[in-house]
């Protein structure tokens, strides 16, 4: 028995230097059969990084529109909505967002796509949105002549919008609305502005960098930190118009949960004052 297993393990050990010395002699000279298994490798490697890359959405121009896309439940299927499904972001934050870049680095049309009139429904598509946290320009400018209302937005805009309000206000500042939907006037033909799908904003308190990165986080299809020379910088976001959208009843209930949140609030705050 003792011999059987010392022989055994002899033939072990000789099968072992075999392999190892003809390792070593495949390395020293590779035969067309190594080099076909090597190039393969390579190959093989180029694809699963390719792959990996195409997953993480770094050249697929598909994934750029998915963050402005959560799959909701609530949204998708018209159920039960509440605020607290706006209060988390859906982006990670930039660290910096420095002015005269915008987020993704390629155009906004390439993202977004440009206006399209042919489908372009202002019946259908333009909401009327409202928050008494928020500060409205059409509210606060001089009334000159001019009709615009800035509540009016596609209503693709609406969520990354109202995501945007609750993390400016869990940071203590007030969004400034300076500009959305915009028949005629200042815009060019090409601008988002003319289908509601863009939005101008400022914000006193946190500056434009920070509103930048928080527009990213809440997932505008396309974020511009924008500064013209002739002045008035802004935040200039903007969104596809294959967006998530809220039911007229989910707006409903959202702004009732805002109007009761903030009449709560502002009497507490006379309380106090008082
Ligand atoms: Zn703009």
């Amino acid at each position: 028995m003792r011999r059987w297993f010392s022989e055994a393990a002899g033939e072990i050990a000789a099968a072992v230097r075999l392999l190892v010395r003809t390792i070593a002699e495949h390395v020293r000279s590779p035969s067309r059969v190594d080099w076909l298994i090597i190039c393969g490798g390579v190959l093989l490697s180029i694809l699963t990084i390719g792959i990996g890359i195409m997953q993480t959405g770094m050249f697929s121009r598909s994934s750029l529109f998915d963050p402005s896309r959560i799959p909701d439940e609530a949204l998708m299927t018209g159920g039960d909505i509440s605020l607290a499904m706006f209060q988390e972001p859906v982006r990670d934050m930039p660290g910096r967002f420095p002015a005269r870049t915008h987020k993704p680095k390629i155009a906004e049309r390439y993202v977004n796509g440009g206006p399209d009139p042919d489908h372009f429904f202002p019946a259908h598509d333009l909401v009327e949105v409202h928050d008494p946290r928020v500060w409205w320009e059409s509210e606060n400018d001089d009334h000159t002549g001019d009709t615009e209302n800035d509540h009016i937005m596609h209503r693709a805009l609406e969520v990354p919008l109202r995501r945007l309000i609750e993390l400016v206000v869990a940071k203590g500042g007030t969004l400034k609305v300076q500009d959305t939907y915009r028949e005629s006037g200042i815009h060019n033909h090409r601008s988002l502005h003319k289908e509601g799908r863009a939005i101008d904003i400022t914000c006193d308190e946190l500056g434009l960098e920070m509103l930048a990165r928080l527009a990213w986080a809440a997932g505008f299809g396309w974020v511009y930190h924008e500064v013209p020379k002739r002045g008035g910088a802004h935040v200039h976001a903007s969104v596809p118009a294959e967006g998530m959208f809220l039911t007229d009843r989910q707006r409903q209930v959202v702004e009732a949960e805002i109007m009761r949140l903030h009449n709560e609030r502002t009497a507490t705050q006379v309380a106090q004052d008082g």
